[in-house]
């Protein structure tokens, strides 16, 4: 049994001599690895005492190594509550206090005997006889151990890698102390059981096993880049002397020598070895460094994938704040990001950027971000374009400052280059404040239009170089959805224009329309022949007009999302009459036949705005006369599968396949020799075709340059919700 406990004492002065070793190597510069250095080697000083302890038995060095023993406890659970409030990163205001409060203490115990009596070695056991002041120490350690757990699991850490580190310190530390209390403290000084002490410093493994784990699979200390070395080195290493190895023995065995190599062939061997392990040394390096890679350093995302969402999605918005949203979104869920905001940023006074937009994700409030009209960030990043990472940005002041210092001694600094420091570190402060770990500016022509603050990953993992590529390539698609989105903007207020403009217009133009139209009717009075015919072409200009007008206005209403849609159960043949006969007179004159032909079964009703469905029929069948020189025009109409089937033909121009993709767009009109002289705004079929999709129905068109075309559109028979509907 003593040897195995041996052997564990042993194995645990190894493991903390190595731990406090390696942590403190690592990063001697950081506090948290300072602390955790501290206090494991006071832990380690509570093992060493406590083994040295139970093996001595003169009485005064016993009494001594006791002491020890108490104050390294009472040292220990200094270190462990600094070490706790370092990771969750709120350092202790009382640090001082604290170390002169633990600096007494520890005085006391190991130099007078107000805590630690002295120490008997009776019947092999070693008997404690407390001090008067023991209730105090026990007070020390209970309030610091209390204190440190209680900040772990009550700190409102949003780093979920933290708060699993935390947890399983947590753990370890409240194993390693209940048992550590409940033999060293409990049974000795209030049972007067002596028995266990031993064993209870052992229980010191649990917290060994849970920094253990900490490190190597919750990245304390960031260890994953010594992991990677060490595995791959040894792999290397391994499999290079296999590899050797085997090539020796194999070729041993094919020379048929057996165990005797003459020196020839055992250069030889040697040499197609060494040349095998130099060709295969850096592949297999590579292998196996990317293999371990994929272990510790996981890839969470394909950059392709992540950019091509990101263009789709973009795609489908147009709007600046949705934009915005968009790209922050992408950047965030692909990287697992803490928060990130946007600012955007337009020309204000003497052309210098002022705010926009503000939108943010994952941060309390946008007024949490907000950033000053003439903020020094602002400013600073209006003058440097490049993607910023705080913690290079830190590195860099440290430097610069050191070189301050350094070349100018006397105190005589330049004084430009102290505006400029003193500009940054303001920077690097808000920065800090804003929980900033990457800052993307977004120029375009030398302007600053935008800044992307990114705070670090959820798991504190820092942004390797592809990260940094995809947040520059997410940079470039947020300039240009920025661009989008202000240009639809300004189109928005375009429309809005032109609807206002076209309403302001619709009421004198019809008033021109209703008086000349008075002025022509020959029932009302006389107009001479000549007045008459220029009248007669005023006339024919204010009715184009007002059509021109009424179609810019549906075209505002139809974008603007306000065109009114009031469907209801409608009877399209009567519809269909009174097309033709609005129309019969204008066929007539360009003698076109114009034909209706009745269905075989009676058409059921369709649901549909009467008005809207009108303008529809209207603007078909007189581009259908219109676009016809000589022949007919066909109305027909069918039903089935809960649709009616509307088709309007005509012997006409026609159109070719390519004039034919543009038809819908807006303004288009074909350009060709029989189309010239023929007015139109190239709106009607943009209208028509919009107004049928709001209704439920479609429009599909059959047509060849001088055969002919053919529009058929489609209605419900059925009610349809609008709001199903785009
Ligand atoms: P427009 O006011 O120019 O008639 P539309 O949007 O109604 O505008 O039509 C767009 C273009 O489609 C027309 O300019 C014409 O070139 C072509 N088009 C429309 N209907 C026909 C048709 N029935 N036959 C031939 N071309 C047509």
């Amino acid at each position: 049994m003593s040897q195995i406990v041996n052997l564990l004492y042993y194995a645990c002065f190894i493991v903390f001599i190595v731990l406090t070793l390696f942590v403190f190597l690592k990063n001697f510069k950081s506090t948290l690895n300072q602390y955790f250095s501290l206090f494991s080697l006071s832990l380690l000083g509570w093992l060493v005492t406590l083994y040295l302890f139970n093996r001595e038995t003169d009485q005064n060095v016993l009494t001594l190594l006791g002491r020890s023993n108490f104050a390294a406890v009472g040292l220990a659970v200094f270190f462990g509550f600094l070490f706790v409030k370092e990771i969750i990163k709120k350092p202790s205001q009382y640090k001082a206090i604290l170390f002169i409060e633990t600096f007494i203490l520890c005085s006391i115990t190991q130099f007078t005997n107000l805590i630690d009596k002295s120490e008997h070695f009776i019947n092999e056991v070693r008997i404690t006889e407390f001090g008067i002041l023991f209730d105090l120490y026990v007070l020390h350690l209970v309030g610091y151990i209390a204190s440190a757990l209680y900040s772990a699991f009550k700190s409102k850490v949003v780093n979920a890698r933290t708060k699993r580190q935390l947890l399983i310190i947590g753990i370890g530390i409240f194993l390693t102390t209940a048992i550590a209390l409940t033999t060293n403290v409990v049974l000795p000084y209030i049972f007067n059981n002596f028995t266990f002490q031993e064993l209870g410093a052992l229980s010191v493994l649990f917290l060994l096993l849970s920094v253990a784990y900490s490190i190597t699979f919750q990245q304390l200390f960031d260890v994953r880049l010594v992991i990677r070395r060490t595995v791959v080195f040894t792999l290397l290493l391994g499999i290079i002397f296999t590899i050797y190895g085997g090539f020796i023995f194999i070729l041993a065995q094919i020379l048929q020598t057996g165990s005797i190599i003459t020196s020839k062939q055992s250069f030889v061997g040697n040499f197609l070895g060494i040349t095998l392990i130099g060709f295969s040394f850096d592949p297999l390096r590579r292998w196996l460094q990317n293999t371990t890679d994929h272990f510790l350093f996981k890839k969470e995302y394909e950059q392709q994938a992540v950019l091509k969402e990101l263009t789709g999605n973009l795609n489908n918005v147009i709007g600046l704040d949705e934009a915005l949203e968009t790209v922050m979104q992408s950047i965030v869920k692909a990287l697992h990001l803490q928060h990130a905001a946007t600012f955007v940023f337009q020309p204000g006074e003497n052309g210098s950027p002022a705010i926009k937009r503000i939108k943010q994700i994952g941060y309390h409030s946008s007024t949490h971000i907000f950033l000053e009209e003439k903020d020094f960030v602002i400013n600073y990043f209006s003058r440097h374009p490049n993607l910023l990472l705080t913690a290079n940005f830190e590195e860099e002041l440290k430097q610069e400052k050191s070189q301050f210092n350094r070349k100018t001694p006397s105190g005589s600094k330049p004084s430009q280059a102290i505006r400029d420091y003193a500009t940054k570190q303001a920077v690097l402060k808000k920065l800090h404040d804003l929980e900033v770990a990457v800052a993307m500016p977004l120029h375009i022509n030398q302007q600053l239009i935008g800044l992307v603050l990114l705070s670090d990953k959820m798991a504190q993992d820092s942004f390797t170089r592809e990260d940094l590529t995809l947040i520059e390539l997410i940079g470039g698609q947020a300039v240009s959805s920025i661009q989008k989105a202000k240009l639809f903007e300004g189109d928005q207020m375009k429309s809005e224009f032109v609807s206002i403009a076209s309403h302001e217009l619709l009421t004198p133009i019809s008033a021109i329309e209703g008086y000349l139209s008075m002025i022509l009717d020959e029932n009302l009075g006389h107009v001479d022949k000549q007045a008459k015919e220029y009248l007669t072409k005023v006339y024919t200009s204010a009715q184009r007009l007002s059509v021109l007008i009424k179609d810019l206005l549906s075209v505002s209403r139809i974008e603007a999302g306000r065109l009114k849609i009031e469907p209801q159960s409608l009877d399209l043949e009567k519809l269909i009459k009174d097309t033709i006969d609005q129309l019969k007179f204008v066929a007539e004159d360009k003698k076109i036949a114009l034909n209706y032909q009745k269905p075989e079964k009676s058409l059921p009703s369709v649901w549909a705005d009467p008005d809207r469905t009108m303008q529809i029929l209207i603007n078909l069948v007189s581009n259908a006369i219109k676009y016809t020189t000589k022949g007919s025009v066909t109305i027909r109409v069918d039903h089935h599968n809960q649709l009616v089937f509307v088709e309007v033909e005509d012997t006409g121009i026609g159109m070719t396949r390519q004039e034919q993709s543009h038809l819908f767009e807006k303004f288009y009109r074909v350009a060709s020799p029989q189309t010239t002289g023929i007015i139109g705004t190239g709106l009607g079929l943009y209208i028509t075709k919009s107004i049928l999709e709001k209704m439920g129905g479609s429009i599909s068109l059959k047509s060849a340059p001088g055969k002919g075309s053919c529009f058929t559109f489609t209605l419900p028979t059925f009610k349809v919700e609008l709001s199903s509907l785009k």
